[in-house]
């Protein structure tokens, strides 16, 4: 029996459930990979994600040939390529790792549709979550819509089979011989496929499983730290993973032994915060499975009703807001960041998102896209729900009435400004008082600074406790909802 085994967004050849499974249940398994033409042409040339995949894909190739194997890679249309590879190939099943995501699941159904007409199965796996669907239920059988009560319920089906069982590696290796090498072609250079070699300096982003293990085994040793460190974006306290988790160059399974072993052997606290954002991740993931209508609209309906800015003004201020010219520097410095990085820290996405949306009073989906444009590791679930959580609208969100003070904010998390410093050089020297707010700080001191407000660096575009009372207004639509 000859199968197929088609890459996605896990882009390794160790502890791959279907990769496993195809090995496990035939004798010649070839694997194939395709930049997908109906996403990358939506993208731009120089988009540092497309780089990721195909620094991720050169290395993928050479280690699956290590093992005897093969990887084809191609530009196309995965809904014509898949069934036209399958019979091409002559194989009798397509195996894959499921993908929860609207626009994936049209084309797997699409795909599984054409396979079946050629009499080819196509099966998938759970791989990228260690709980899918509705595997974890609260105790009347629905699907939970409040984190913790989830994560408590996640645990417990997790160590109620002990020992890992639900973190256990696939371990492919084992039946490595029944890979099959095939002649393939040379993987498409990024031009070929209309991109070009982006800038990916700033946070080194080292591609691959290679660029995975190596960020895991530097965020081992700070993982005990994670509870405090992880809140100050000046700091290196969380792990920088998350690109790998989208791509599936680290497995999750992994992650969550090594969280548990540091929590079993040293009660580490620094581990239980950090498993608890694992669960995070599984918990948007069944957010988003079982009320697909997030991605376009609230979670709570009545949400629904907001009448946000529009207009000119607003499009100004959303300008303002994706430059970093907000004129509140703490924003600016994270929408540099993103800018600059496609990364952006957890307490800054949840600053910046409250203040396009609380601040500005713009539609959190117009952040949501932007971000879903910059980020490297976008993904509609948690981005989503950070954006419904910011907004209010989404489950478990911060109440409406809840509304970050951008410079209260900047004191507390990066008090002595060097975040800020970091993404505009320009306030640098300023003391760390009067970097915060730099339009408080007495005329002499922006002087010695080397800071002329209005030409350097802006004058905010709103004013915060205005914008507050105006949001408290425009939320009294949902006042009743809660
Ligand atoms: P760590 O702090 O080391 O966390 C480890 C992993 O846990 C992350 O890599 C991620 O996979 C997961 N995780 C952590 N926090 C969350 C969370 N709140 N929700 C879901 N998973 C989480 N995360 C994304 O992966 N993709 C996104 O597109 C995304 N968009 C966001 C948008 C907004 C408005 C907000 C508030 C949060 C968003 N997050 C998103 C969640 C979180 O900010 C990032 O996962 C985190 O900053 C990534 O950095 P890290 O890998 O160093 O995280």
């Amino acid at each position: 029996r000859r199968t197929l085994v088609w890459f996605r967004r896990d882009l390794r050849c160790f502890d791959h459930a279907a990769l496993y499974q195809a090995l496990r249940h035939s004798k010649e398994v070839i694997c194939v990979f395709i930049f997908d033409q109906n996403i990358l042409k939506h993208l731009p040339a120089n988009d540092r994600r497309v780089r990721f995949i195909h620094d991720s894909i050169i290395e993928l190739e050479q280690e699956i040939s290590k093992l005897g194997g093969s990887l084809l890679v191609i530009h196309g249309d995965p809904v014509t390529e898949i069934p036209r590879l399958a019979e091409q190939l002559q194989v009798n099943a397509v195996f894959a790792n499921r993908d929860y995501e609207p626009a994936a699941l049209q084309r797997d159904t699409a795909v599984k549709t054409a396979l079946g007409k050629q009499q080819c199965e196509f099966l998938s796996y759970k791989d990228q979550v260690i709980f899918e669907k509705s595997e974890v239920l609260s105790q009347a059988g629905t699907p939970f819509s409040v984190f913790t009560p989830y994560k408590n319920a996640w645990l417990k089906k997790f160590y109620a089979e002990g020992s890992d069982f639900y973190a256990k590696s696939y371990p492919v290796e084992k039946y490595a011989a029944n890979f099959y090498r095939l002649d393939v072609p040379a993987i498409p250079s990024l031009s070929d496929i209309g991109f070009a070699a982006a800038q990916t300096q700033t946070i080194p982003l080292q591609a691959g499983m290679s660029g995975g293990t190596q960020l895991i085994q530097d965020f081992l040793a700070r993982m005990k730290h994670y509870d405090v460190a992880r809140d100050f974006p000046a700091l290196k306290g969380p792990s920088y993973l998350s690109v790998h988790l989208r791509f599936g160059t680290v497995s999750i399974r992994h992650l969550v032994r090594e969280a548990m072993q540091q929590i079993r052997t040293s009660s580490n606290h620094g581990a239980e915060i950090w498993l608890a954002e694992l669960i995070w991740r599984d918990f948007y993931f069944m957010i988003l499975h079982h009320h697909p209508h997030v991605a376009e609209r609230s979670f709570k309906p009545d949400y629904d009703a907001i009448q946000w800015e529009t207009g000119e003004q607003a499009d100004a201020h959303f300008a303002a807001w994706c430059e970093g010219n907000t004129g509140y520097p703490l924003v600016d410095a994270a929408m540099r960041q993103l800018n600059q990085t496609g990364y952006m820290h957890n307490r800054l996405r949840m600053v910046t998102a409250c203040f396009l949306i609380k601040d500005l009073g713009i539609d959190w989906r117009r952040g949501e896209s932007y971000f879903a444009e910059k980020l490297n590791d976008f993904d509609l679930s948690a981005n989503n729900g950070g954006w419904q959580w910011a907004s209010s609208s989404g489950c478990d969100a911060q109440p409406y009435f809840r509304i970050f003070n951008p410079i209260t904010q900047s004191e507390k998390f990066d008090a002595d400004g060097k975040f800020i410093a970091r993404y505009l050089p320009q306030l640098a020297r300023l003391d760390k008082r009067s970097i915060h707010a730099p339009w408080k700080a007495a005329p002499l001191l922006l002087q010695q600074a080397g800071v002329s407000l209005g030409k350097d660096y802006p004058y905010p575009i709103v004013e915060h406790d205005e914008a507050r009372k105006k949001t408290l207004e425009r939320y009294a639509v949902v006042k009743k909802a809660g």
